[in-house]
């Protein structure tokens, strides 16, 4: 694809089409500037996958030109891909503070080392290649947050990342109102934006609010409390901290993540003014009364901590009936049923579960922007063009439908891969580049796509049949047949005819077999396939995967 000299585009890698796998890119006279690098969460479409990643094929042969990645926040699908594809890029990371923290834990599971991360302060101006890019301190669930105001000589671009206007928040400054309209004062080409709650009206709300709503369920409670976040809401834990102290409790924080993120966060100082937080053993020795315990898990992850509390194969932590668990998060489209599952096993043992949806008091606020936010944010801004990114696509479309209303001219709505020319001329989608995504596989990884996934997906369903027949020289079955069958019958019932029978339709189709047949592997191992299959589906209505190996004595 040939990119005209001097011209900026926009391209959305991933994140467009889906909550997740962000990945951005801008491109001004043939460099690239890579915005947000996160991963998304593998549903059961992908078996034997937890992990996706967006896939870069495009910077493939483009490597020399990316002049530099930048990661807006700590949330997971901005940064939870960068040490997978790093090597891919190869280029300097600009983030802040808190993130590079939580990036060098990152590079150092994946073991790579001297990465070139440069921490930058809010209200940086960094210059990168022909991009000269301010970072804003913006509101959202996570410390450390920027906006980036990004200055070419086709104009100015304000990447929005995550964001909300929280006039009150627990954690770090409110959003930076003033440099919004300093900016749009001189003059916005593209807003290109948050689309998260883009059909919501009204405000995110404050987490400063959080703490009182959280305070009130508190006090309900006569057992253990257990609250559930993401792992990197630090805003979060220090409402909690707060809310927990003023109702006597003690906090301890559970699980691998929020263990991490917390060190991150005291090592950046920004739990600085509240108790130290206890361990789970610690906690042991409370009465139940006197305990709050922040726990991972809010999705319903299988392997988190509030699953194996709910299961009842946590180690260290057992939570019983009387006591309570506040989900003070939302549920991510996608991730309902696993919530369930954990709802249900902690009701199953009389546990109270209470999340935002069955209490009037605020126990969560989201992070990102609703419509009275977005239009104040425009008003502000004033740009000649909105794209909305960060959503799926009905997320899309109320963000450009809202735009509109709010006077915007020009809204342009991508999918992932879109090649947005933003100037100079007038601003249109004038390509497609292939995109995709990868998945993280047990050593590897591969495309999403990959012939190992399809045919885990179908396996799953069908089921697999494995023959072996020893034939002589002359086509005379020599042995036993050795049958395997997987994932289709219970052998310790009477199903275990059905081996049988299926044994005495092999014999009867190399009966049907002439000797000529018989002499050749391909004919015989082909017409035993089918047949078993065959077979199969008058029996089970299943046509399993088969194999059949011919051995020639
Ligand atoms: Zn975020
Ligand atoms: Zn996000």
């Amino acid at each position: 694809m040939q990119l005209e000299d001097e011209a900026l585009y926009f391209v959305p890698l991933g994140g467009s089409e889906q909550f997740g796998v962000n990945l951005n890119a801008y491109i001004y006279d043939n460099q690239i500037l890579l915005v947000d690098c996160g991963i998304g969460f593998a549903d059961e479409r992908f078996p034997g996958i937890d992990l996706l990643l967006p896939d870069p094929a495009f910077l493939k042969e483009r490597k020399e030109d990316i002049v530099g990645l930048i990661v807006t926040h700590a949330h997971e699908d901005h940064v939870g891909a960068v040490a997978y594809l790093w090597e891919r890029f190869g280029c300097p990371i600009y983030t802040g503070e808190f993130t590079a923290a939580v990036l060098e834990h990152k590079f150092r599971d994946e073991g790579l080392k001297n990465v070139p991360v440069k921490a930058v302060d809010p209200q940086a101006r960094v210059n990168i290649g022909p991009f000269d890019v301010q970072f804003v301190s913006v509101a959202h669930s996570v410390p450390n947050s920027f906006s980036l105001i990004i200055d070419t000589p086709q104009g100015r671009i304000v990447h929005s990342g995550d964001w909300n206007l929280d006039p009150k928040p627990v954690l770090g400054a409110p959003t930076d109102e003033k440099t919004f309209k300093d900016a749009g004062a001189q003059g916005v080409l593209a807003y290109i934006g948050d689309s998260t709650n883009a059909e919501v009206p009204g405000r995110a709300g404050s987490e400063s609010d959080v703490e009182k709503g959280l305070e009130k369920e508190f006090k309900n409670c006569t057992g253990r409390i257990a609250v559930t976040i993401f792992s990197s809401n630090i805003g979060r834990v220090k409402s909690i901290v707060r809310a927990a102290k003023k109702c006597g409790r003690d906090v301890g924080v559970i699980g691998r993540s929020l263990h991490r993120m917390v060190g991150v966060a005291h090592s950046c100082g920004y739990l600085d003014d509240i108790p130290d937080l206890l361990n789970a053993e610690d906690l042991g020795f409370l009465p139940d009364d006197k305990v709050v315990m922040i726990v991972t898990g809010s999705q319903g992850e299988y392997r988190s901590a509030l699953a194996k509390i709910a299961r009842g194969d946590h180690r260290d932590v057992t939570l019983n009936k009387g006591d309570t668990v506040i989900f003070s998060s939302r549920e991510i489209p996608g991730n309902e049923r696993d919530i369930n599952a954990v709802k249900n096993n902690l009701t199953a043992a009389g546990i109270a579960v209470i999340t935002p949806r069955d209490t009037e008091n605020v126990i969560h606020v989201s992070g990102h922007p609703c419509q009275d936010e977005i239009a104040e944010m425009l008003g502000w801004l004033r740009p000649q063009i909105v794209v909305p990114v960060h959503g799926e696509r009905t997320q899309l479309d109320a963000h450009a439908r809202f735009a509109r209303a709010c006077q915007v001219q020009n809204t342009i709505i991508p999918v992932n891969g879109s090649l947005i020319k933003l100037a100079p001329g007038k601003a249109e989608t004038v390509d497609h580049i292939e995109t995709g995504l990868l998945a993280v596989d047990m050593k590897r990884i591969i495309p999403a796509d990959h012939p190992s996934i399809i045919a885990r997906r179908k396996l799953q369903y069908t089921g697999v049949i494995h023959i072996s027949i020893v034939m002589d020289a002359k086509g005379k079955v020599v042995g036993d047949l050795k049958t395997n069958l997987i994932g289709l019958i219970d052998q310790e019932t009477a199903e275990s005819q059905i081996q049988d029978r299926l044994e005495d339709e092999v014999f009867a189709l190399i009966d049907d077999m002439t000797w000529e047949e018989r002499l050749d592997d391909h004919f015989v191992s082909e017409e035993l396939r089918i047949g078993v299959r065959r077979f199969m589906v008058h029996t089970l209505g299943i046509k399993p995967n088969t194999t059949v190996h011919v051995i020639r004595i």
